[in-house]
């Protein structure tokens, strides 16, 4: 793990912590989910739901997860076999990972990619091999060809994260068909990375990849209550897949944490089967949050790419006269009193990511307010 040191989310949010900065480098939500849900989390402690919760996770949970994939989706898992419960969507990349590639394995990731991607494929020992996704006409997107240079013999997975974060771009069913077309064609399982499933602005739709034809059987599909339900401390994740898969990534996941919290568990059951009409509440609140952030950094002299999905704007500091995304970065709390990350940290191909920089904007609206009218003052 040389040269993976401390995750950039962690470095920032410590930045921001010391120089009083107005944090929007990590992407946490500064208010809570929904207060019945919180209520079932303290009614679950309070019924004795302390010990050690089933190594797949509690039953009333996997239920409503294959309920929750059928009703929005049309996929059907069973779900004493085909849904697992992990620690967060995080423990789910890094169990999939570890159970499904192999020394020298090649996965296939676009970048910029989710930090723990690369980590987790270095310690499977396996090669990540990058696609990258550039700007096309005010969005991210990749190039075809380059995604079918990047499949090779050794190639085993691919990890496709959409709606896809730093970038906010959803991918279309065009560019699904493209990516479930090469799946197809040279026996690739897919680790679909969705946990803003829900998160999504505008007319973008989140389509899942197992729902295209011949991706069901090879996609280990991740999803997560963090982003959701705005609860990113309590760590609940599922995997649903087919069973063989399930096996293989809860027998990684047995000797990981063995188990997930119990009481969360049954109160993200609860969330699922009582609070998607406030998961709609929060997605409109983030679709305004979104512009509001978007104008305030066009005004401050970036260039924005107004994403479809997620909590995140990718910016372009050259406007501004800047760069390095990484210097200003660290520089960014002296100089205005804000924290963003740099998105170079994501890249393989540091200098395709060298001039972003992401901001997250799951935040009160004063909050990004405040940010924006310090920003004001950089150019
Ligand atoms: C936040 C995030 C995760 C981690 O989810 P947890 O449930 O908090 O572990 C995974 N992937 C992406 C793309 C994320 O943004």
């Amino acid at each position: 793990m040389q040269g993976f040191g401390t995750t950039i989310f962690a470095e920032m949010t410590a930045l921001a912590v010391r120089t009083g900065a107005i944090n929007l480098g990590q992407g946490f939500p500064d208010t809570d989910g929904p207060p019945a849900m919180l209520e079932a989390a303290i009614e679950a402690i309070r019924a004795g739901a302390n010990q050690y919760p089933p190594g797949p996770g509690v039953p009333e949970l996997r239920e409503a997860i294959a309920a929750q994939r059928l009703e929005r989706y049309g996929l059907s898992y069973e779900p004493a076999a085909e849904v697992l419960v992990t620690v967060g969507a995080t423990e789910g990349i890094a169990a999939s990972l570890l159970a499904l590639a192999e020394p020298g394995d090649e996965v296939v990731v676009f970048e910029p990619y989710y930090d723990s991607y690369a980590a987790m494929i270095a310690l499977a020992g396996a090669v990540r091999k990058p696609v990258t996704l550039r700007p096309v006409e005010g969005r991210f997107t990749f190039d075809p060809d380059e995604l079918r240079a990047a499949v090779g013999p050794r190639t085993r997975l691919i990890l496709v994260n959409s709606p896809h974060n730093p970038t906010g771009t959803v991918f279309t069913r065009t560019e699904l068909e493209t990516i479930a077309g090469l799946c197809v064609e040279h026996d690739l399982i897919a680790i679909t990375d969705e946990v803003y499933e829900y998160l999504t602005f505008d007319d973008a739709q989140h389509i899942p990849l197992a729902t295209l034809p011949g991706m069901r059987e090879r996609t280990v599909a991740l999803s997560s209550s963090g982003k959701s339900f705005s609860a990113t401390g309590w760590k609940i994740g599922w995997v649903t897949a087919p069973a063989p898969y399930v096996r293989a990534v809860q027998t990684v996941k047995q000797f990981l944490t063995y188990t997930a919290s119990a009481p969360y568990q049954r109160a993200v059951a609860y969330a699922l089967q009582n609070e998607l009409p406030w998961v709609e509440g929060l997605r409109k609140s983030l679709e305004t949050k979104r512009d509001r952030l978007i104008s305030g950094l066009d005004a401050a002299g970036f260039t924005t790419y107004r994403p479809q999905g997620t909590y995140f704007v990718q910016a372009d500091i050259r406007p501004l006269g800047f760069t390095d995304g990484a210097e200003l970065a660290r520089a960014l709390p002296e100089k205005a009193g804000v924290v963003a990350v740099p998105s170079q940290v994501f890249y393989d191909r540091t200098e395709a990511g060298r001039h972003f920089v992401r901001f997250a904007f799951c935040k009160r609206d004063e909050v990004i307010d405040a940010a924006v009218e310090r920003l004001r003052g950089l150019a």
